[in-house]
């Protein structure tokens, strides 16, 4: 079995759902007796009553976790986007588990049906056509209802574009917002990506590919230095990386055929603003000081001015108490 719950196992009565895992060997190399005694294969059980949501590979079949086809195996019912899309990785693992059609234009009316299945003890497992379900693909509303009626969901995670791309693209991992498809519309788009373009992070978008030179040139205009990395078909037979600055990939993409395939846009932060020089600093402090205290103003300025928050925070305590540190 994949995972245990019961409401049993659930503990106390305090809106918190506790699921017990049966993990397995926790790490590849760990000696656990299912190691020893025979290799890891597909497990065929009938699984615990549960919504599971199961992340399917991205393109290469083979990116698929051992845990995803135990539950894909084991589930009652597989709710899926594209019938035809999911029936190929079911064959190419010699699984039969029964599908039914789960997208934006059913949902409405499937849901109700998915989920008393889930109320009368059925395992439904959620898969999109490729990656992880919800992200940018259907699931959203039915993960809220189950765990709404108090349903167990179950995350069986995997793949994921988004991740994928970050990953490989050779830009800052440490602080990144996912925002998905950027508006069709001209002018919509240009707003969301300015919106977006002064957080200080790396963003993940997924574009189409006949849109990418039009969102690139939008971005060259926004903020030309902007480095980006535009990851297309990761994970198949025709992948490519492509890096460089916002303009230099505007330029390119201008130029070249349209691309073809799935493309992650993978934009690094903005550049820091220039440093602030003293009389800048003094005026953002004398304004951060009358909203905040000396500690947390002087953080909000280092941030925002980019000078060190040692220099800065001395500052603020001089300005602060004139008689004693000013220079
Ligand atoms: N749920 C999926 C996931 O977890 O990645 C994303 C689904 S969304 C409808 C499809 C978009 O994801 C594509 O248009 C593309 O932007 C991105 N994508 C999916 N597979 C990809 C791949 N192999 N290479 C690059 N981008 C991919």
């Amino acid at each position: 079995m994949t995972a245990r719950h019961s409401s049993e196992a659930r503990g106390p009565d305090d809106g918190v759902e506790r699921y017990t895992n049966d993990a397995g060997p926790s790490k590849p190399t760990g000696a656990s007796a299912e190691t020893v005694g025979a290799p890891l294969s597909i497990r065929r059980d009938p699984l615990p009553a549960g919504l599971y949501i199961v992340a399917t590979p991205i393109g290469n079949l083979r990116d698929v976790t051992l845990r995803a086809l135990d539950t894909l195996a084991g589930a009652d019912l597989i709710a899926c986007e594209d019938t035809r899309v999911t029936a190929k990785l079911l064959a190419a693992y010699g699984l039969k588990t029964r599908l039914t059609p789960y997208h934006d234009h059913n949902a409405a009316a499937a849901r109700p049906k998915l989920l008393d299945a889930v109320t009368q003890g059925r395992a439904v497992a959620l898969v999109s056509d490729a990656g992880t379900p919800l992200i940018s693909d259907p699931g959203y509303k039915l993960v809220a209802e189950a765990a709404a009626r108090g349903l167990p969901v179950i995350p069986i995670p995997g793949a994921s574009a988004a991740l994928a791309a970050l990953a490989a693209a050779g830009l800052p991992s440490d602080r990144f917002l996912f925002a998905g498809f950027p508006p069709s519309k001209a002018g919509a788009r240009r707003a969301w990506l300015a919106d977006l373009a002064a957080l200080h992070a790396t963003l993940i978008l997924y574009e189409a590919p006949s849109r990418l030179a039009a969102t690139l040139a939008d971005l060259a205009a926004l903020d030309p230095e902007r480095p980006v990395a535009v990851m297309r078909e990761l994970t198949k037979r025709h992948e490519e990386h492509r890096r460089g600055s916002a303009s230099e990939l505007s330029a390119h993409y201008a130029a070249a055929p349209k691309p073809k395939g799935e493309i992650v846009l993978v934009l690094g932060p903005p550049a820091a603003p220039a440093a602030a020089g003293p009389e800048d600093l003094d005026r953002m402090l004398a304004d951060a000081l009358t909203r905040l205290s000396l500690k947390d103003a002087a953080a909000v300025v280092a941030q925002a001015s980019g000078r060190p928050r040692k220099e800065v925070y001395a500052r603020a305590l001089a300005l602060k108490s004139p008689g004693e540190a000013r220079e």
